[in-house]
């Protein structure tokens, strides 16, 4: 049986305010999810194995009870990631709650190597990442970092290849597709036909030490949606995954029963026409 995948979209706060980022952080439309609801999934989660639990938005960091949250993950026993900016206070953040103590992977979000990633998030953080490996290195857990494929990431693909050479043994590199929505949309995209070629390269360059995984988009038509992936919005709503068409209907309202069947609900929500944005 495949992993499942739960993406919740915790917040759409975030501390920063990156190019091609769709969030609505720096809007007046901030939304978070309700504590309590986010209780009732997390203890519903119980009942399901073998899932990966995807925290993000916005910034998990930037949820008003994200301190809360943290203590609630702690004792389950899904696995859970948190896609975070690159940003000294959420560098801080993670460095004092220790990813080993609280049982989460941080996932660093970066949009191209030294100073185009800089560009692209609008700052100066790029020089924080030699800081984090260090602090990193100390928790004895793989290093998670993840890329959006950019037409500017496609570019950069020599010194991307140089900087992952160099990276400590048993890295992840998570390769996503851009976002078509929010400040995105109308940007240039890069070809399906650049991507894979991208891919390959990066796959043949890299040494043995890192672990590059790609956004299964590039791996043929969509059999996820519904069946092993399944997306939550801060309102509690399910959709079969967050890249449907915005015009499909949610299959679920979190908010109706006091406890979530997670098996039922992935049954439920079997592929049809999933409609993916990012073919
Ligand atoms: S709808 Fe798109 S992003 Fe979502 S699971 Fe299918 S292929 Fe993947």
């Amino acid at each position: 049986m495949s992993e499942k995948e739960i993406i919740i979209d915790v917040t759409s706060k975030c501390v920063m305010n990156c190019m091609y980022c769709g969030t609505t952080s720096f809007s007046d439309e901030i939304s978070n999810i309700d504590f309590e609801l986010f209780k009732k999934i997390v203890n519903s989660l119980r009942y399901l194995s073998k899932t990966r639990v995807f925290l993000g938005g916005g910034t998990f960091f930037c949820h008003p009870e994200w301190k809360k949250m943290l203590e609630l993950i702690k004792s389950n026993e899904n696995t859970f990631v948190i896609d975070c900016p690159l940003e000294k206070n959420i560098i801080n953040i993670i460095c004092k709650n220790r990813p080993v103590r609280f049982n989460y992977f941080p996932s660093i979000s970066l949009w191209g190597i030294g100073d185009e990633h800089d560009k692209l998030c609008g700052g100066n953080s790029f020089g924080l990442l030699d800081h984090y490996i260090r602090s990193h290195s100390k928790w004895g857990i793989p290093l998670h970092l993840s890329f959006v494929m950019t037409k500017s990431l496609i570019q950069q693909v020599r010194s991307l290849i140089e900087f992952m050479c160099k990276l400590p043994l048993g890295a992840n590199i998570y390769f996503h597709r851009f976002m078509p929505v929010g400040k995105a949309l109308g940007e240039d995209l890069p070809t399906m036909e650049s991507l894979q070629d991208f891919k390959n390269e990066v796959l043949y360059g890299i040494s043995k030490t890192a672990v590059a995984k790609f956004h299964h988009t590039l791996d043929g038509i969509c059999k996820a949606a519904g069946n092993s992936r399944i997306f939550i919005n801060h309102d509690g709503l399910v959709y079969k995954c967050g890249w449907i068409n915005k015009t499909s209907v949610p299959i679920y309202n979190l908010h109706e029963k006091s406890i979530i069947d997670f098996n039922k609900l992935f049954q439920k929500a079997t592929p049809v026409n999933t409609q993916c944005v990012l073919k």
